[in-house]
This record gives C-alpha cells, structure tokens and sequence, in this order.
C-alpha cells in the first residue's frame, strides 16, 4: 500500500531515510517496520520563515518496494525516411520535435547554424576573452540552443501545454540529474547540460535520425503547389521533406527579415527589457534563510520579485543563484547579458533580470518596422550599451543604489561579468519608460526583500532578450503557418514558449501535428 505524506524536515534530517521512516511512522501510527520504503514525489526548500525546513512530499510504502527514480534512455525504433521533415535550429523545441518524429516513424533532419556543444566552447571563450562574437556559435547559436550554457532552470508555468514530467523524465534518460524528477525548482547546470545534449543527438542519429551543423538557413524552398518543403543553406545545398518545422528561437533576426522579406505574415508581440541585477550570493542567502550563514546543506537561495508599474509588470527574470551574468549577444557591435550557473551553483553571486514589460502600444517610435518592431527596439538599446560601454563586450553597468539616485557610480562592486564593466550611467541610458518604472519598481522590491537595494549591488545592462518580440502565427489545429503551408512556426522564437521545457513540449505538440498531416 501507498500513503501519501507530507514530512518537514530539518536540513541536517533531509537525506536522512531513518528520520523519514521514523516521521512518516509516527504520522501514520504504524510501527516503523512495517514501513518498506518512503519514496519522494517533491521537494521543495521552504525559507518562509526561520528556521528553514525541507518538505517533502512523500509515498509511505508498506509491504511493497519503492519504484526507482531513473528513467531508461527509451529504445528509439530506427525510421526508414520514406517520411521525411526538415528541423531549423536544435535547440530544446527542435530536439524534441526530431525525438518525438522518430517515436511517430518520421525521419527528421536538423539543421542548425551552429556548431555542436564540445566545438562552441571555444566561440563562447573567444567571446569572454577576447569580446570577439561568432555569429553562428555563441550563447544562443549552437547545438542544444540558447539553454545549453546556462542555468538550466527546468521549472516551467506550461503545465496545462504538455507532459512536463515527460520532457523531464527524457532528460533523465539523457544525462540529467534523477533529482530534477522530484526538485520544486530543477535546474541541470551548464556543465552538465552539454553532456545531455549530446546524448540527446546520439539518440537521433541511432534511430536514423539526421544532425547538420554549420547550416545556417538563409531560405525557404517551395514545391510545386508552393507549399514550403524545404530550406536552402548559406552554402547553397537544398534539404527537403514533407514540411519545415522553423524552431531558430529569439535571436535569429535573419530568419525574421527573411520571412518579412518573402511576405509571409508576422506579428508583434509583448516581450520585456531591462537590466541584471547581481548581488552576492551571502546577502541573498542571508535575506532568504533568516541566518548570519547559509546552511552548507541548503542551496543558494533564489527569489522571484514581481510588480506593476503604471500599467506595465516589472519582475526579476531567470534569477541565477551561485551564477554569472554571461555575454548573450549575437553579433559584433550588440551588447545583450543573461545568467548561468553551474550544477553546485557555487559561484559567490545571485544574479537575475530585472525587467519591465514592453507592449505593443509601446513600439510606436519604432512602428516602420512593422512586425519587427520590437526587434529594432532591442536593437537600438543593445548597440547603445556596446557603444558606451567600448567595445569587446565590456558591457554598461551602474550600482543599483546609484541608479535608484540617478547619479554617476565612480566604482564599481565586484562583478561574475568576464569580459568587464564600464561605468555608465543606466538610469539615463535606459529609455524613461524602462528606467522609471524599474526604479520604482526596485524600490518595491526593496521593501519586500529589505537589504536588497544595497551598494553591493550592481546592474549591468542590458537584458533584452527575454522572449522572442515577434511571433510566427499558426493556425490552432493544424499548426501551419496560415498563409504558408508546410511551414509549422515552433519554439520561442515563434513566440509559443519561454524557456527551456515549453520549447520542448512545443517541439512535440508540433511534431505530432506534422506526423498527423503527413498521414493525410
Ligand atoms: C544564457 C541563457 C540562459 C538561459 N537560462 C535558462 C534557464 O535557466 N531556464 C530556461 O528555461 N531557459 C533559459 N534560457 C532560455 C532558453 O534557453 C530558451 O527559452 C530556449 O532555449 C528556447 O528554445 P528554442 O528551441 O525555441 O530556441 P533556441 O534554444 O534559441 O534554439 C534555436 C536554435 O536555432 C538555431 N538557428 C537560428 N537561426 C538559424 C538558421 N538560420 N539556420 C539554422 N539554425 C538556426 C540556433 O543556432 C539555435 O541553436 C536561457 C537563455 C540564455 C541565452
């Protein structure tokens, strides 16, 4: 028999199977020998006041053997290519959708711009230390997609958009961490992130399953009845299939002016901008645990902030504890930071986004652009913040306190930005609408946290890609692009998820539309 439990534990007693059983006996009223084994389903850091308890949700078993938590690497059965779909961009989505094909007998072939994960060590080097920028390998270009060198968070709000536990479970079988099947708040870490990519990749290539690196596509083809089938690389060679699944996430504007440029329908959409925020991780840990000193034995602490600021959100965005702020830019000339982390997550700082929401009512100075307007708006405040800055991704930065007084910082605190800051003046930098409501909105958060707003503190701009600013439509059932069929809009870059497992699970909603039409 199964009883579910919750047990509260303390962090010393949180790995402690005989303080389980001893709990979970004593909850139930059962002597502790009849228990045969207390199997976790959850377990989550609960710091809403000291001191700090683990909780637990458990299955008390009696008189049966707890299930183990590893997943299998499934037996992918081999596709023979008779049916055949061509992927943009292995990123998560793209992935997914290639495993997801194979599971359905199609046979996808992947093409991605970048390199794969072991060769874009070395671009993601030469950007930390040299500020030179691979446009095809870089940290949103490459194999695995923007989430291979990051935190690696894995929690989603998606839960109603697919099978979460699925996506996680697959992982597992890939290379991950059995712990991200029961944490609150996963995450794998960008050391070990690369090594489940790559055993993801290995899984399509044994199923008969194709993986193209350095293929970056510049066009569509189209067959005779001019419905997309297939894409044309910078190097002249034409793929086709039965269809294209575009999953080339937030940052390929090539693929954005390419689908203006052929006429095929594109919107607007809300995303957000701002800054990151670093403090070091013992003030965070302090201000979250309630302690003088972390408990070796808890994680860093995280937090999530959220307000409004005359009609528009400002919220902390992929906070990173024990991480760095990493250059996220596409491009020369671009500036654009976001956060990484470690699996230890060890490093002596917290950083996140902090960010205001931009609508499309907001994009009017850049409304020649049409669809793309909220692209150029990111465009403008990345190259701003490179220009300041001077060059070779040094990127802007200022002391949160400082901001919030509109003043100049003369130094700055110590900084996880490898390529190095310059001091600027953020609050006058940032367009008004960004910067007023994000200094209001810090001082909120300064309340709600007290001793977040501090000199330690230092903002380091500019964070602008934190979803895609322009979304592909598609139609609701068969998922085709409306005026472009063949052509099945998927991933962030579509606008039709944000983070590491709605792209996933959006990959394999599409793959099952397109094996589904394939049959028709
Ligand atoms: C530094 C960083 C940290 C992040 N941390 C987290 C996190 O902790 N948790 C989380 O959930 N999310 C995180 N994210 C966001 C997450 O990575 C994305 O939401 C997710 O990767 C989107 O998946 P996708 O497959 O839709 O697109 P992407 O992952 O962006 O993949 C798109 C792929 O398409 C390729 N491509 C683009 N253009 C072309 C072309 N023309 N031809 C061929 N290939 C092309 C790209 O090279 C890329 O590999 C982070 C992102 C960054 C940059």
């Amino acid at each position: 028999m199964k009883t579910p439990l919750e047990l509260v534990l303390a962090p010393e007693h949180a790995d402690d199977q005989a303080t389980w059983r001893a709990q979970a006996a004593l909850q139930l009223g059962v002597p502790v020998e009849t228990i045969t084994a207390v199997q976790v389903c959850k377990r989550s850091v609960d710091a809403r006041r000291a001191p700090v308890r683990i909780r637990l949700q458990v299955e008390v078993c009696t008189g049966e053997p707890a299930a183990p938590l590893e997943s299998p690497r499934p037996e992918y059965r081999p596709v023979r290519g008779d049916r055949r779909v061509i992927i943009v961009g292995a990123g998560p989505a793209g992935l997914f959708a290639a495993l997801r094909l194979i599971e359905l007998g199609v046979k996808p072939i992947v093409v991605e711009r970048g390199k794969d994960v072991q060769a874009r060590r070395r671009d993601l080097a030469a950007i930390h230390k040299q500020g030179i920028v691979d446009p095809d390998s870089n940290y949103c270009f490459g194999e695995g997609g923007a989430g291979t060198y990051s935190d690696g968070k894995l929690y989603t709000r998606a839960t109603k958009r697919g099978n979460v536990a699925g996506v996680l479970r697959t992982l597992v079988a890939h290379g991950a961490p059995p712990d991200i099947l029961i944490d609150a708040h996963p995450h794998i870490g960008s050391n070990r992130l690369p090594i489940v990519v790559t055993a993801l990749r290995e899984s399509i290539r044994r199923a008969g399953g194709e993986v193209r690196f350095g293929t970056r596509v510049i066009d569509l083809a189209c067959d005779a009845a001019a419905r997309v089938c297939g894409v044309i690389a910078a190097d002249g060679v034409e793929l086709t299939g039965g269809a294209v699944i575009l999953a080339t996430g937030h940052s390929a504007r090539d693929i954005f002016h390419l689908l203006q440029a052929r006429s095929i329908r594109l919107e607007a959409k809300p995303f957000a901008m701002g800054v990151r925020v670093e403090h070091p991780q013992p003030l965070i840990d302090r201000l979250q645990y309630h302690t003088a000193r972390r408990d070796a034995r808890l994680p860093a602490a995280s937090y999530r902030l959220s307000t409004t600021v005359d009609d528009r959100g400002v919220f902390s965005f992929c906070m990173c504890p024990g991480g760095f702020i990493v250059p996220a830019a596409t491009a020369a000339g671009e500036v654009v930071v976001n956060g990484m982390s470690l699996s230890r997550r060890d490093s002596p700082f917290a950083n996140s986004g902090l960010v205001v929401a931009v609508e499309v009512a907001d994009l009017d100075e850049y409304g020649a652009h049409g669809a793309l307007a909220g692209l150029w708006y990111q465009r403008a405040l990345e190259g701003l913040a490179a220009a300041v800055a001077g060059g070779a991704q040094r990127a802007p930065a200022q002391r949160l306190t400082d901001f919030l007084a509109r003043r100049a910082s003369v130094a700055l605190p110590g900084c996880s930005y490898r390529p190095g800051l310059t001091p600027a003046p953020l609050h006058e930098l940032l367009p008004a609408p960004l910067a007023e409501r994000l200094q209001a909105g810090i001082r909120r958060f300064g309340q709600t946290l007290r001793g977040y707003v501090t000199e330690e503190a230092v903002l380091v701009g500019v964070e602008t890609r934190t979803s895609s600013p322009v979304r592909v439509p598609r139609q609701p059932q068969s998922l085709q692009h409306p005026e472009a069929p063949g052509l099945y809009p998927c991933g962030e870059g579509a606008g039709y998820a944000g983070g590491i497992v709605s792209a996933a699970l959006d990959g394999i909603r599409v793959a099952e539309a397109v094996a589904l039409a394939s049959h028709q």
